[in-house]
């Protein structure tokens, strides 16, 4: 091995080895833009907080979630609205609301429980749309090219928090141009594993 291939290698391992940030995600709406018209007619949607993944953001509004159970108030909406409208929650949320807890991922809409969404100005029922996330890591192409991984892909990844070092196995990698590298968990999951806030990291565990 030359010096130069011995240098690449040590910088790929370093690349590959580094650690990734958590996005924890609270229960949250996503709404089309007719979803999003009749529930705030006359009321842009406004940035309070930009997320981890560019052009992400929490949004000002918020809305009630009107469930057979119970009602889970003033719910965040994410923005940028998007094509469908989709509610995302843990299955500790499902159980109080009293839906079917359904774990998919974004957007993998058929045959999952609907749901009431209200705002202080309107109303709506969605068919379906009510999703627990499964567990995910958004990385860019490049990323993909230095961990060895692939779009869909399952991997495992270890989180050496202080009290509850946890390895969650069965994380999709979801591969795009415009994401940073993060993994997506829910609020169960993370406290689960002891995470404390969004400053916390995870690896992804190679088996040999
Ligand atoms: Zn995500």
């Amino acid at each position: 091995m030359n010096q130069i291939e011995a240098a690449t290698n040590e910088v790929i391992e370093v690349l590959r080895n580094r650690k990734v940030p958590i996005g924890i995600s609270n229960r949250h709406v996503h709404l089309s833009e007719q979803d999003y018209n009749t529930l705030f007619p006359n009321e842009p949607i406004s940035v309070a907080k930009p997320l981890g993944q560019p052009g992400h953001y929490a949004a000002n509004q918020y809305v009630d979630i009107i469930g057979p159970k119970c009602t889970l108030e003033r719910v965040r909406i994410l923005g940028p609205l998007r094509s469908y409208s989709q509610l995302e929650i843990s299955l500790t949320n499902a159980r109080e609301l009293g839906l079917k807890g359904v774990i998919r991922q974004s957007g993998d809409l058929m045959s999952t429980p609907g749901v009431t969404i209200r705002s202080h100005s309107g109303e709506i029922t969605l068919k379906e749309g009510v999703i627990v996330a499964k567990r995910h890591i958004h990385m860019s192409p490049l990323d993909a090219l230095i961990f060895g991984l692939s779009d869909n892909q399952e991997v495992s990844v270890g989180i050496d928090s202080d009290e509850r070092k946890t390895r969650f196995d069965q994380v999709i990698v979801r591969v795009d141009p415009s994401s940073a590298l993060e993994l997506h968990l829910d609020t169960d999951e993370a406290n689960a594993a002891g995470l404390i806030g969004n400053a916390d990291f995870a690896v992804i565990i190679r088996d040999e």
